[in-house]
Protein backbone atom coordinates (compact mmCIF):
# COMPACT_ATOMS: atom_id res chain seq x y z
CA UNK A 1 0.00 0.00 0.00
CA UNK A 2 3.00 2.63 1.31
CA UNK A 3 4.69 1.88 -2.44
CA UNK A 4 1.15 2.52 -4.00
CA UNK A 5 0.65 5.91 -2.49
CA UNK A 6 4.39 7.06 -3.23
CA UNK A 7 4.42 6.07 -7.10
CA UNK A 8 1.00 8.37 -7.02
CA UNK A 9 2.35 10.80 -5.34
CA UNK A 10 5.43 10.68 -7.30
CA UNK A 11 3.61 11.01 -10.34
CA UNK A 12 0.77 13.72 -9.59
CA UNK A 13 -1.92 11.15 -9.61
CA UNK A 14 -4.81 10.77 -8.50
CA UNK A 15 -5.02 9.18 -5.07
CA UNK A 16 -7.07 6.21 -4.83
CA UNK A 17 -9.92 7.99 -2.81
CA UNK A 18 -9.66 10.58 -5.74
CA UNK A 19 -10.16 8.37 -8.58
CA UNK A 20 -13.54 8.40 -10.12
CA UNK A 21 -16.00 5.91 -10.32
CA UNK A 22 -15.18 4.67 -13.80
CA UNK A 23 -11.26 4.28 -13.13
CA UNK A 24 -12.03 2.28 -9.99
CA UNK A 25 -14.68 0.20 -12.10
CA UNK A 26 -12.05 -0.62 -15.04
CA UNK A 27 -9.50 -1.55 -12.90
CA UNK A 28 -11.47 -4.24 -10.96
CA UNK A 29 -13.32 -5.02 -14.30
CA UNK A 30 -10.31 -6.00 -15.94
CA UNK A 31 -10.09 -9.70 -14.65
CA UNK A 32 -13.60 -10.68 -13.14
CA UNK A 33 -15.03 -14.28 -12.67
CA UNK A 34 -17.79 -14.79 -14.71
CA UNK A 35 -20.25 -17.47 -14.67
CA UNK A 36 -19.87 -21.03 -12.73
CA UNK A 37 -17.88 -23.98 -14.26
CA UNK A 38 -19.03 -26.31 -11.16
CA UNK A 39 -21.25 -29.08 -13.15
CA UNK A 40 -24.11 -30.42 -11.30
CA UNK A 41 -22.28 -34.04 -11.42
CA UNK A 42 -18.80 -34.97 -11.58
CA UNK A 43 -17.36 -37.81 -14.02
CA UNK A 44 -19.27 -40.67 -13.48
CA UNK A 45 -21.49 -39.30 -11.18
CA UNK A 46 -19.06 -38.67 -8.72
CA UNK A 47 -19.81 -36.21 -5.95
CA UNK A 48 -16.57 -33.89 -5.62
CA UNK A 49 -13.74 -33.38 -7.88
CA UNK A 50 -10.16 -33.34 -6.39
CA UNK A 51 -6.88 -31.64 -8.19
CA UNK A 52 -3.60 -32.16 -6.33
CA UNK A 53 -0.43 -30.01 -7.75
CA UNK A 54 2.50 -29.72 -7.13
CA UNK A 55 4.74 -26.23 -7.91
CA UNK A 56 8.33 -27.84 -9.17
CA UNK A 57 10.08 -24.67 -7.54
CA UNK A 58 13.23 -25.96 -6.68
CA UNK A 59 16.35 -24.06 -7.08
CA UNK A 60 14.41 -21.03 -8.82
CA UNK A 61 13.04 -20.30 -5.38
CA UNK A 62 16.39 -18.73 -4.94
CA UNK A 63 16.87 -18.07 -8.50
CA UNK A 64 14.33 -15.80 -8.93
CA UNK A 65 15.61 -13.32 -6.71
CA UNK A 66 19.60 -13.27 -8.37
CA UNK A 67 20.34 -15.73 -4.95
CA UNK A 68 23.68 -17.52 -6.23
CA UNK A 69 24.01 -19.47 -2.37
CA UNK A 70 24.94 -23.17 -2.85
CA UNK A 71 23.42 -23.18 0.67
CA UNK A 72 19.93 -21.94 -0.24
CA UNK A 73 19.94 -23.85 -3.82
CA UNK A 74 20.64 -27.24 -1.75
CA UNK A 75 17.29 -26.55 -0.37
CA UNK A 76 15.65 -26.46 -3.50
CA UNK A 77 17.57 -29.63 -4.96
CA UNK A 78 16.13 -31.42 -2.19
CA UNK A 79 12.69 -30.88 -4.04
CA UNK A 80 14.10 -32.72 -7.04
CA UNK A 81 16.60 -35.57 -5.15
CA UNK A 82 14.87 -36.61 -1.89
CA UNK A 83 10.93 -35.16 -2.39
CA UNK A 84 10.21 -36.00 -6.06
CA UNK A 85 11.00 -39.68 -5.52
CA UNK A 86 8.73 -39.95 -2.24
CA UNK A 87 5.82 -37.69 -4.20
CA UNK A 88 5.58 -40.01 -7.12
CA UNK A 89 6.04 -43.15 -4.75
CA UNK A 90 2.72 -42.18 -2.62
CA UNK A 91 0.53 -41.46 -6.11
CA UNK A 92 1.56 -44.52 -7.60
CA UNK A 93 0.46 -46.20 -4.87
CA UNK A 94 -2.58 -44.64 -4.44
CA UNK A 95 -3.66 -44.32 -8.30
CA UNK A 96 -3.97 -40.25 -8.28
CA UNK A 97 -2.84 -38.50 -11.17
CA UNK A 98 -1.66 -35.10 -10.44
CA UNK A 99 -0.47 -31.85 -11.86
CA UNK A 100 3.34 -30.56 -11.16
CA UNK A 101 3.61 -26.59 -12.53
CA UNK A 102 7.24 -26.58 -13.32
CA UNK A 103 9.57 -23.24 -14.30
CA UNK A 104 11.16 -23.67 -17.65
CA UNK A 105 14.69 -23.33 -15.98
CA UNK A 106 13.74 -26.90 -13.77
CA UNK A 107 12.37 -28.60 -16.31
CA UNK A 108 16.09 -27.62 -18.05
CA UNK A 109 17.86 -28.80 -14.90
CA UNK A 110 15.77 -31.72 -14.22
CA UNK A 111 14.64 -33.14 -17.76
CA UNK A 112 14.15 -36.92 -16.52
CA UNK A 113 12.08 -35.73 -13.92
CA UNK A 114 9.77 -34.23 -16.23
CA UNK A 115 9.84 -37.13 -18.31
CA UNK A 116 8.79 -39.58 -15.59
CA UNK A 117 5.77 -37.06 -14.86
CA UNK A 118 4.29 -37.45 -18.21
CA UNK A 119 5.16 -40.92 -18.59
CA UNK A 120 3.02 -42.06 -15.41
CA UNK A 121 0.42 -39.75 -16.60
CA UNK A 122 0.70 -36.72 -14.35
CA UNK A 123 0.64 -33.56 -15.76
CA UNK A 124 3.11 -30.70 -16.60
CA UNK A 125 1.82 -27.04 -17.00
CA UNK A 126 3.49 -23.55 -17.11
CA UNK A 127 4.76 -21.97 -14.37
CA UNK A 128 7.16 -19.07 -15.69
CA UNK A 129 10.67 -19.05 -17.02
CA UNK A 130 13.03 -18.98 -13.81
CA UNK A 131 9.77 -18.01 -11.52
CA UNK A 132 9.87 -14.49 -12.51
CA UNK A 133 7.74 -11.92 -11.03
CA UNK A 134 5.61 -11.47 -13.69
CA UNK A 135 3.62 -8.45 -12.67
CA UNK A 136 7.40 -6.64 -12.48
CA UNK A 137 7.62 -6.94 -16.34
CA UNK A 138 7.01 -5.63 -19.28
CA UNK A 139 3.89 -6.68 -21.25
CA UNK A 140 6.48 -7.83 -24.14
CA UNK A 141 9.05 -9.60 -21.57
CA UNK A 142 6.13 -11.26 -19.69
CA UNK A 143 4.37 -13.11 -22.96
CA UNK A 144 7.99 -13.94 -24.68
CA UNK A 145 8.79 -15.78 -21.45
CA UNK A 146 5.54 -17.26 -20.60
CA UNK A 147 5.71 -18.64 -24.60
CA UNK A 148 9.31 -19.76 -24.52
CA UNK A 149 8.38 -21.56 -21.07
CA UNK A 150 5.74 -22.95 -22.32
CA UNK A 151 7.50 -24.66 -26.04
CA UNK A 152 10.45 -25.44 -23.32
CA UNK A 153 8.34 -28.20 -21.24
CA UNK A 154 6.84 -29.40 -24.78
CA UNK A 155 9.85 -29.79 -26.09
CA UNK A 156 11.21 -32.10 -22.98
CA UNK A 157 8.29 -33.83 -22.06
CA UNK A 158 6.79 -34.01 -25.72
CA UNK A 159 3.67 -32.68 -24.65
CA UNK A 160 2.02 -29.08 -25.33
CA UNK A 161 1.13 -27.65 -22.17
CA UNK A 162 -2.73 -26.61 -21.68
CA UNK A 163 -2.86 -24.49 -18.34
CA UNK A 164 -0.60 -22.20 -16.66
CA UNK A 165 -0.56 -21.21 -12.72
CA UNK A 166 1.70 -17.98 -12.83
CA UNK A 167 5.03 -17.95 -10.29
CA UNK A 168 3.49 -16.77 -7.18
CA UNK A 169 -0.25 -16.83 -8.63
CA UNK A 170 1.45 -12.49 -9.61
CA UNK A 171 -1.39 -12.03 -12.13
CA UNK A 172 -0.10 -8.85 -14.50
CA UNK A 173 -2.63 -6.85 -16.54
CA UNK A 174 -1.14 -8.39 -19.45
CA UNK A 175 -1.12 -12.19 -18.13
CA UNK A 176 -4.83 -13.23 -19.10
CA UNK A 177 -4.75 -11.75 -22.73
CA UNK A 178 -1.56 -13.58 -22.86
CA UNK A 179 -2.75 -17.16 -22.25
CA UNK A 180 -6.00 -16.26 -24.61
CA UNK A 181 -3.39 -15.82 -27.52
CA UNK A 182 -1.72 -19.03 -26.62
CA UNK A 183 -4.83 -20.71 -26.43
CA UNK A 184 -4.54 -22.05 -22.90
CA UNK A 185 -7.44 -24.22 -21.67
CA UNK A 186 -7.00 -23.05 -18.50
CA UNK A 187 -5.14 -20.83 -15.36
CA UNK A 188 -4.81 -21.94 -11.75
CA UNK A 189 -3.67 -18.65 -10.05
CA UNK A 190 -6.60 -16.55 -8.78
CA UNK A 191 -9.09 -16.69 -6.39
CA UNK A 192 -12.36 -15.54 -6.64
CA UNK A 193 -14.44 -18.60 -5.88
CA UNK A 194 -13.70 -22.37 -4.53
CA UNK A 195 -15.44 -24.14 -7.69
CA UNK A 196 -14.24 -23.34 -11.43
CA UNK A 197 -15.47 -19.96 -12.86
CA UNK A 198 -15.21 -18.87 -16.67
CA UNK A 199 -12.92 -15.78 -16.80
CA UNK A 200 -13.88 -12.37 -17.85
CA UNK A 201 -12.12 -10.26 -19.25
CA UNK A 202 -13.06 -6.03 -19.06
CA UNK A 203 -16.73 -7.90 -19.26
CA UNK A 204 -16.62 -10.50 -21.76
CA UNK A 205 -16.92 -14.27 -21.37
CA UNK A 206 -13.35 -15.89 -22.56
CA UNK A 207 -13.96 -19.21 -22.59
CA UNK A 208 -10.90 -19.79 -20.39
CA UNK A 209 -11.47 -21.84 -17.62
CA UNK A 210 -10.09 -21.32 -13.56
CA UNK A 211 -9.04 -23.76 -11.36
CA UNK A 212 -9.35 -21.42 -8.17
CA UNK A 213 -6.36 -21.69 -5.94
CA UNK A 214 -5.81 -19.99 -2.59
CA UNK A 215 -3.33 -19.47 0.21
CA UNK A 216 -5.17 -22.18 2.98
CA UNK A 217 -4.84 -24.38 0.63
CA UNK A 218 -1.36 -24.35 -0.01
CA UNK A 219 1.58 -25.48 1.99
CA UNK A 220 4.05 -22.76 2.06
CA UNK A 221 2.38 -20.21 4.10
CA UNK A 222 2.35 -23.12 7.18
CA UNK A 223 5.48 -24.13 6.71
CA UNK A 224 7.80 -21.51 4.62
CA UNK A 225 10.64 -20.54 6.05
CA UNK A 226 12.83 -17.38 5.22
CA UNK A 227 16.50 -17.72 7.33
CA UNK A 228 16.74 -13.95 7.05
CA UNK A 229 13.77 -13.08 8.11
CA UNK A 230 11.09 -13.68 11.16
CA UNK A 231 9.04 -15.65 9.16
CA UNK A 232 9.41 -19.35 11.00
CA UNK A 233 7.28 -22.67 10.31
CA UNK A 234 4.80 -22.66 13.79
CA UNK A 235 1.96 -24.94 12.29
CA UNK A 236 2.31 -28.42 13.11
CA UNK A 237 1.61 -30.76 10.37
CA UNK A 238 -1.20 -32.14 12.20
CA UNK A 239 -3.21 -29.02 12.12
CA UNK A 240 -2.49 -28.79 8.56
CA UNK A 241 -3.81 -31.88 7.73
CA UNK A 242 -6.71 -30.54 9.93
CA UNK A 243 -7.42 -27.50 7.26
CA UNK A 244 -6.89 -29.27 4.50
CA UNK A 245 -9.24 -32.01 5.50
CA UNK A 246 -11.73 -29.79 6.43
CA UNK A 247 -11.64 -28.14 3.19
CA UNK A 248 -11.98 -31.40 1.68
CA UNK A 249 -15.13 -31.58 3.16
CA UNK A 250 -16.71 -28.81 2.47
CA UNK A 251 -16.48 -29.47 -1.16
CA UNK A 252 -17.49 -32.74 -0.75
CA UNK A 253 -20.03 -31.61 1.19
CA UNK A 254 -21.16 -28.66 -1.33
CA UNK A 255 -20.55 -31.14 -4.42
CA UNK A 256 -17.48 -28.96 -5.30
CA UNK A 257 -13.68 -29.26 -6.14
CA UNK A 258 -10.84 -29.10 -3.54
CA UNK A 259 -7.98 -28.61 -5.37
CA UNK A 260 -4.72 -28.21 -3.29
CA UNK A 261 -1.22 -26.92 -4.17
CA UNK A 262 2.23 -28.00 -2.54
CA UNK A 263 5.84 -28.00 -3.20
CA UNK A 264 8.15 -30.64 -3.29
CA UNK A 265 10.66 -29.12 -1.34
CA UNK A 266 8.22 -28.12 1.19
CA UNK A 267 5.72 -30.56 1.36
CA UNK A 268 8.08 -33.84 0.15
CA UNK A 269 9.62 -33.67 3.89
CA UNK A 270 9.53 -36.96 6.29
CA UNK A 271 7.25 -35.18 8.63
CA UNK A 272 5.16 -33.55 5.80
CA UNK A 273 4.75 -36.26 3.38
CA UNK A 274 2.59 -38.48 6.30
CA UNK A 275 0.25 -35.03 6.17
CA UNK A 276 -0.63 -36.03 2.16
CA UNK A 277 -0.61 -39.47 2.76
CA UNK A 278 -3.30 -39.25 5.76
CA UNK A 279 -5.27 -36.64 3.61
CA UNK A 280 -5.24 -38.91 0.38
CA UNK A 281 -6.59 -41.62 2.89
CA UNK A 282 -8.88 -39.68 4.29
CA UNK A 283 -10.62 -38.65 1.12
CA UNK A 284 -10.57 -42.18 -0.87
CA UNK A 285 -12.58 -43.50 2.49
CA UNK A 286 -14.94 -41.51 1.25
CA UNK A 287 -17.81 -41.82 -1.60
CA UNK A 288 -17.41 -40.86 -5.16
CA UNK A 289 -14.89 -38.36 -5.42
CA UNK A 290 -12.92 -38.12 -8.62
CA UNK A 291 -9.17 -37.46 -8.70
CA UNK A 292 -8.04 -36.15 -11.62
CA UNK A 293 -5.40 -33.76 -13.56
CA UNK A 294 -6.45 -29.96 -13.68
CA UNK A 295 -6.32 -30.13 -17.19
CA UNK A 296 -8.79 -32.76 -17.25
CA UNK A 297 -11.09 -31.13 -14.55
CA UNK A 298 -10.68 -27.74 -16.70
CA UNK A 299 -12.04 -30.15 -20.08
CA UNK A 300 -14.77 -31.78 -18.23
CA UNK A 301 -15.95 -28.21 -16.70
CA UNK A 302 -16.02 -26.75 -20.05
CA UNK A 303 -17.58 -29.40 -21.62
CA UNK A 304 -20.31 -30.28 -18.49
CA UNK A 305 -20.94 -26.82 -16.90
ZN1 LIG B 1 6.06 -21.61 -7.60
Amino acid sequence: MTEDKVTALDTGDELPWQWPEARWRDIVGKVRAGRSLKPARWKDGARCAVALSFDSDHETGTLRTGGTSPGELSRGEYGARAAMPRIRALLERTGIKASFFVPAVVALLYPDEQRANVAEGHEVGIHGWIHERNSELPRDAERELQMRSSDTLEKITGVRPVGIRTPSWDFSPHTLAISREMGLLYDSSLMADDDPYEILENGEPTGLVELPVEWIRDDYPYFGMDRFSPIRPHVAPSAVLEIFKAEFDGAYAEGGLFLLTMHPDISGHRSRIQVLAALIDHMQAQEGVWFATHAKIAQYCLDNA
